[in-house]
């Protein structure tokens, strides 16, 4: 077994799915990657899948702490690293230096910014002294999927239902080719998913429309809101029913009014907004029988449901 097939062997031994190896000229010079360990000269990224069943509580409606406790919290806290460090370990062992990254959740190189996932006010911003590597152009560099048009990681196995990670080392191992697109096919079902209208037509993300969401701020698909909430603010049907435009302090004003499902662990949010984008991405390329892990019976077992923006017509000023 050489280094390459090693590496993939134990990567697999602890739970990654996929394993894809980018040699350094694939990155530019102000990658950050350079500044992180300059002199890496392979980048390999290890992919998990998301459980479907992990999706199951928050595409019903019915529990929403399994999918940010064992497809978010445990497999970025846990299991991910996990799988780097031994996979790392096995390549200092011969005689490489080899350094795991895992995305940091609570620190963001941009002034305003925040990861919908965790908890808006632990973040720690304009931090661009603290380097992360950008994950999905990484990932696309090391073959294992292509970007989508909402910005996440498609793979011919899982669709959009995978987590990742990375392993620099100063060691040359034989790359992966870098996979021509042919998932996203533009359909916009990711687009018109997100009950917070946080995706425009062009695929960019409003990460604080989607943290606000995310979070919960949508009547239509939150059975956990009252029909009299957010009874303070003259636009609250418009923020209920997602088509309020937020800016960021404005984001802040209203997650600071829901609290609809516990954090778990780590500062991590529920994902009350069922994570649409993805499930919908995810329902459409298995319906078009493009993903090569096929399952006994189809995703979506029902129609999509929600509740009317009528239901909260109900505070009369
Ligand atoms: S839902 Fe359609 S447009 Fe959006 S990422 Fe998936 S395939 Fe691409
Ligand atoms: S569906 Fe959820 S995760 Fe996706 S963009 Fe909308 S709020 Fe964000």
């Amino acid at each position: 077994m050489n280094m390459k097939e090693k590496i993939i062997a134990i990567a697999k031994e602890n739970q990654a799915d996929a394993v894809g190896f980018a040699p350094i000229s694939r990155f530019d010079e102000n990658d950050p990657v350079f500044k992180i360990m300059p002199e890496t000269k392979t980048v390999i990224c290890l992919v998990f899948r998301t459980l479907r069943g992990m999706y199951r509580g928050i595409e019903e409606g019915t529990t929403y702490y399994q999918y940010s406790t064992m497809a978010v919290e445990n497999l970025e806290e846990t299991v991910m690293p996990g799988a780097a460090l031994r996979v790392a370990n096995y390549i200092e062992t011969e005689g490489y230096t080899a350094l795991p990254q895992r995305r940091h959740q609570i620190i963001m190189a941009e002034k305003d910014s925040t990861n919908p996932e965790v908890l808006h006010d632990l973040i720690y911003r304009d931090r661009p002294e603290e380097n992360q590597m950008n994950f999905i152009d990484s990932a696309v560099k090391c073959g294992v999927g292509e970007k989508s048009l909402h910005g996440v990681l498609l793979t011919d196995e899982f669709g959009p239902m995978v987590r990742y990670c990375f392993v620099l080392t100063d060691a040359e191992i034989e790359p992966d080719e870098v996979i021509k697109p042919h998932l996203c096919d533009g359909c916009g079902d990711c687009v018109k998913a997100c009950p917070g209208h946080a995706i425009s037509k062009d695929g960019y993300v409003d990460v604080w429309q989607c943290a606000t969401y995310y979070k919960g701020a949508s009547g239509i698909r939150n059975p956990f809101m009252n029909p009299d909430a957010f009874p303070d603010l003259d636009d609250r049907l418009a923020i209920i029913a997602g088509e309020a435009d937020l800016s960021p302090e404005r984001a802040k004003e209203i997650l600071a009014k829901i609290a609809f499902y516990p954090p778990v662990g780590q500062s991590y949010c529920a994902s009350m907004c069922g994570r649409l984008c993805d499930i919908d991405c995810y329902v459409h390329l298995e319906k078009k029988g493009v993903l090569k892990r096929s399952f006994a019976t189809e995703f979506r077992k029902r129609e999509k449901w929600s509740f009317d923006i009528s239901d909260y017509d109900v505070i009369k000023k």
